[in-house]
Order: C-alpha cells, then sequence, then structure tokens
C-alpha cells in the first residue's frame, strides 16, 4: 500500500503560495465568516487507510457537494425516472442561471447546477416524510459519523438571501416540475447546503462511488453498480460548474466542489481525496484545492484515465 502521506505534504508546499489569490464566497453572508487561510486535505483508500495534513479535520460548510449525497438517495429511491425530470448535460453557464432554465423549459440541464438540484430536493420530499432528517441520516450513514449537523445560520443566511434561487424554485414550479410547496423546497435546499463536515468525513462518505455503490466497511449497499457508475460519470462531466472540462482535462477524477471551498474526488476500485481551502476561483471552485488535486494525479500517476 502506497503512503501517500509525503505527497500530501509536498503538495501542501506547492499550493501553500496560492492562499490569498482568491476570494471567499460572500453572496451568502454567513460564508464570509471563515478564516480564508485554511487548507486541509483527506485522502482514504478502499481499503481503510487514511492520510490527513493540514485543517482536515476542521468542519466546514460543505455547500454544492451536498448535491451528491441528495442525488444518490434521489437516484436510490426513484431509479431511471429521475431522469424525466432533470438532465445530464453539462451546463456550460453559471450554475443559478435563469436564462438557460427559461430556454429548456424548466428541466434543468443537469442534477447539479441550483435548479436541477432542487428538483431532486423536490423528489426527496415527495418521498421522505421528514426530509432534513432523512438528509441527515443518509450522510451519517455514508461517513459513519453521527454527529454530522446542519449550520442553522448558515441555512438561515442562505435562506434570507437567496433571491436568485427562489426565482429558479418559483419558476421551475409554474412548469410544474416542482411538486411541493416553494418555500419548503428552498428550505430543504439551504439546509443540505449547509450542512458541515471535514475533509476526512467527506473522503469517507464519498467511498461507496468509489466501490461500485457499497460503503467499505459495513458492506452496505446504496447504489447498483451502474447507478455508481452514473452517478461518477455525472459528476466528472457536470461537477465543477462551468470549468467540469478543464478539471476532467488538469485533473481527471470525477468530483464536486462546492462555494464553501471543499471538493471531493474519487479514484474507483482505490480511493476518495476531499482538499478544503476556502478562496475560490472566478467559476466558484476552490483556487488551491483545484491545483491540489491536479498536483496529485500529477505527482502519483494515478487518475481514471
Ligand atoms: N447554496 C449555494 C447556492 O445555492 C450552493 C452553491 C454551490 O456550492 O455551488 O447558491
Amino acid at each position: 500500500m502506497k503512503n501517500y502521506l509525503s505527497i500530501l505534504q509536498e503538495i501542501r508546499e506547492e499550493v501553500l503560495p496560492l492562499l490569498g489569490r482568491g476570494k471567499v464566497a460572500s453572496y451568502i453572508p454567513a460564508l464570509e465568516n471563515v478564516d480564508s487561510r485554511r487548507f486541509g486535505m483527506a485522502l482514504v483508500t478502499l481499503d481503510g487507510e487514511a492520510f490527513v495534513i493540514g485543517d482536515a479535520d476542521e468542519r466546514f460548510s460543505i455547500q454544492s457537494i451536498s448535491k451528491v449525497f441528495t442525488l444518490a438517495l434521489a437516484f436510490a429511491k426513484l431509479g431511471e425516472d429521475l431522469w424525466k425530470r432533470v438532465g445530464l448535460e453539462p451546463s456550460g453557464n453559471p450554475f443559478n442561471s435563469l436564462l438557460q432554465l427559461e430556454y429548456e423549459k424548466g428541466i434543468p440541464r443537469n442534477p447539479f447546477i441550483n435548479a436541477g438540484a432542487m428538483v431532486i430536493t423536490d423528489v426527496l420530499i415527495s418521498n421522505f416524510d421528514h426530509p432534513k432528517a432523512a438528509i441527515l441520516d443518509f450522510v451519517r450513514q455514508l461517513s459513519g459519523i453521527d454527529d454530522v449537523y446542519y449550520d442553522y445560520d448558515i441555512a438561515r443566511s442562505e435562506r434570507e438571501t437567496g433571491f436568485v434561487n427562489a426565482a429558479l424554485a418559483n419558476y421551475l414550479k409554474s412548469l410544474g416540475n416542482i411538486e411541493n410547496n416553494v418555500e419548503t423546497v428552498l428550505d430543504v435546499y439551504c439546509h443540505q447546503c449547509a450542512i458541515k463536515m471535514s475533509c476526512r468525513e467527506l473522503a469517507q462518505s464519498f467511498l461507496f462511488l468509489a466501490n461500485h455503490g457499497i460503503i467499505p466497511s459495513g458492506n452496505t449497499r446504496i447504489l447498483t453498480t451502474s447507478q455508481a457508475k452514473r452517478l461518477n460519470a455525472i459528476m466528472l462531466t457536470c461537477g465543477f460548474y462551468d470549468q467540469a472540462g478543464e478539471f476532467a482535462f488538469r485533473v481527471g477524477m470525477p468530483g464536486k466542489s462546492g462555494v464553501g471551498g471543499g471538493i471531493v474526488a474519487v479514484i474507483p476500485g482505490e480511493l476518495a481525496i476531499a482538499v478544503w481551502s476556502p478562496e475560490l476561483n472566478e467559476h466558484g471552485n476552490s483556487l488551491a484545492g483545484i491545483k491540489a488535486l491536479e498536483l496529485f494525479t500529477t505527482k502519483t500517476g494515478r487518475s481514471i484515465f
């Protein structure tokens, strides 16, 4: 088994000069209350080894990384019927584009842009009596950590200022692609984005996607092999806003980022890796995080290609 620790340490040294060059997300006011110079990385392997550096055990707002969890839960419940309500193509547009939703008549381009994620949230509300509890239970099951919680201040801050998301949800509702009350959808959506987790917990919780849909520790199947392949394919093509092509090109792993500065990626059959650095680039992806993952695949010679 490879000892990844020294590689992670090297990567940290190389990316530290990038800190100070990006911008912490501020359009959700509570997200700004973070030390912008934090940096952590965690790598976990299918056989249970973990390698961590820096602030890998500090929790942060996972934001859009939550879209992978809600998609997995909805996909497990609804199967292929899900794709009647949301598409499978990269958007090539900002993640909250109203224009694209209007062109495409209320069928969001993919489940990782905000409109698509809200349709998935709506599916969960229709299928679970207590959707917020169901989402937390699912994340706890995947990570094996019982005390994963919502950050209620961040959820409230987003709910109070998320006018574009409210517009997207109302537009979806007007075209019949939201079944439930719009306020309920926005409430659950803002909470799922406000889950707090560390790099170590996130890497752990993505291992089932590196293991054909099965959580390796308990041998519990979450998705079929085919569904896990499909979810990984969506992460590769749509997981990084309008920088998904460049991430595939430079890094070569399926993954998902969030505006809290976290990124999680997997190499199926091997490992999951998470990185956190709150400052973002112009696409909304962690500036140092992208570089760290690029260095990881370059230095190890590992990727999915
Ligand atoms: N809660 C954020 C929003 O809806 C998530 C954005 C992200 O991480 O991409 O704007």
